[in-house]
């Protein structure tokens, strides 16, 4: 068995089965969007539904869905106006743009390939220590790097490109009417912490859990999933009595990286990466990333933010965002812990950990090429296959009536083409745990043949148990 997912076996099996489509394919697609197909929109919700489970089935988190457009000043106090913008660089000829940063990352990769260290180790600690845009723009013009479309050295300036979509509210486009797509979900937690806290009646330690999209104008958008312009998170915000944030700290990183292995994801494919630079107001931050076929890259971060961004909203909406205890008068302005994690990418990095190559001997003895999706099988987008062996002698009309029943229970489809061995294949490569077979024994004896993705085994089983049995199977 082995793990042959390059981005294009991910890519062209993605758009053959439905698990994910271009936007708009129709019209030549939309860059940096893309569409879930029948069976990515299951996956997706199961992957969603796991992260809401362990985020809201215990005593200290609630949820919260805010919407997408929120007050403009929202934004300010964020800082997201004001720092929430790439560095980019154009190319004069090719008219290209490029993260400047990205632009020197991939040289310095080139470099280390060509066994050029020495020069790759110079130009990483000037990008380590570059603190403007200016900076940025020196280290591409002293290491002559070349635009990739024309060639040529012919740069622009680097500016800041503000990553924030503006549209308006109301019918007329001027600027005092303009909104923005939130960046992030967790804007939309922090204005609701006092209403959440009252109305819940919580107190710190509690978090605030929330699932939604949100919306990036990425100069580059690249390798499929990973980055996109409209993407959903998961993010949650932990609310703590201030001294008490280390504690919370190691506790949620510890939790985020169990919550990933919990998924199905093998360990092999995790690290975590602490960051070398931090915000000024952060005083510790941690990426979860993936091993994807294209590298490491991150799924989610960990963030110990103090009590900046209630700080900031106290001040610019002159409303007190603190807590305070009835009894002992004791009141404060609660630090937070974000565990922010992306679905997409989450969704992602399930594909390619899942997605494994096998050879296996076929009916005619020779051997043939099993893709299979290993996807834990309460994840997976269809539970349970039901196939009549032949469509004939009653067997179809008792599959039919076996698949009406167990889609009251599970996710369930019904395949009659080919042979069996042809559909077992078929639900392998979407990851489909459980196939159920009806042949001629089954009208007399009520038995039926249940066969698991992973092992290949087959169990002969009575109809009656086949309920409980795959709801066992699919426990964790
Ligand atoms: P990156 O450095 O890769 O741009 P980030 O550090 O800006 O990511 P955060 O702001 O911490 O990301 O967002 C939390 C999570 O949201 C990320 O871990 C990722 O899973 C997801 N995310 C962020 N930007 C994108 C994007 N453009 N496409 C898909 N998912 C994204």
């Amino acid at each position: 068995m082995s793990n042959k997912a390059t981005l294009d076996a991910i890519l062209s099996l993605s758009k053959r089965k439905g698990f994910v489509f271009q936007s708009s394919e129709i019209y030549g697609g939309l860059n940096g969007c893309w569409d879930y197909g029948p069976l990515g929109v299951e996956l997706m919700r199961n992957i969603k539904d796991a992260w809401w489970k362990s985020m809201t089935y215990r005593r200290d988190i609630v949820g919260l869905d805010a919407s997408i457009l929120m007050h403009p000043r929202t934004w300010e106090a964020s800082g997201h106006i004001q720092q929430f913008s790439d560095p980019m660089i154009d190319n004069k000829t090719s008219k290209a743009r490029y993260r400047a940063d990205n632009l020197i990352e991939e040289h310095i990769e080139r470099l280390i390939k060509k066994n050029k260290t020495g020069d790759a180790a110079t130009i990483t600690a000037r990008l380590a220590a570059a603190e403007s845009n200016e900076d940025l723009h020196s280290i591409i013009i002293d290491a002559e790097i070349k635009d990739p479309v024309s060639g040529t050295t012919d740069w622009t300036e680097v500016r800041n490109f503000n990553l924030m979509f503006k549209t308006f509210v109301g019918p007329t486009d001027d600027s005092s009417n303009a909104v923005f797509l939130r960046p992030e979900t967790a804007q939309g937690i922090f204005v609701n912490f006092k209403n959440v806290m009252e109305s819940a009646r919580m107190k710190p330690p509690f978090g605030i859990a929330q699932i939604g999209k949100s919306f990036r104008n990425e100069i580059n958008t690249k390798n499929f999933l990973f980055r996109v312009r409209e993407f959903e998170q998961m993010e949650m915000q932990f609310f703590v009595k201030p001294g008490e944030e280390q504690e919370w700290y190691e506790y949620w990183r510890q939790e985020r990286w169990n919550w990933f292995l919990q998924m199905g994801i093998k360990a092999e494919s995790l690290q975590r990466k602490p960051h070398q630079k931090m915000a000024h107001y952060a005083t510790a931050a941690e990426d979860i990333e993936y091993a994807f076929p294209f590298g490491w890259g991150e799924i989610e971060g960990i963030h110990s933010r103090t009590d900046f961004d209630l700080n900031k909203h106290q001040e610019f909406s002159g409303k007190k965002l603190e807590y305070v205890d009835t009894a002992t008068k004791d009141r404060f302005t609660p630090y937070v812990i974000e565990t922010a994690a992306g679905a997409t990418r989450t969704f992602m990095a399930l594909l390619c950990d899942a997605y494994s190559e096998e050879e296996v001997a076929n009916a005619d003895g020779g051997s043939e090429t099993r893709t299979v999706l290993r996807f834990k099988p309460e994840l997976a987008p269809t539970t349970v296959a039901v196939f009549p062996l032949v469509n004939k002698d009653g067997m179809p009309e008792f599959a039919e009536k076996l698949f009406d029943d167990l889609r009251k229970e599970f996710r369930t489809e019904y395949d009659t083409s080919g042979a069996i061995g042809r559909r077992y294949r078929r639900q392998d490569e979407v990851g489909t745990p459980f196939c159920v077979t009806i042949d001629g024994e089954s009208l007399s004896d009520s038995t039926v043949t249940i066969r698991y993705r992973d092992s290949m085994e087959q169990e002969r089983v009575n109809i009656d148990a086949l309920v409980s049995l795959i709801h066992r199977r699919l426990k964790p």
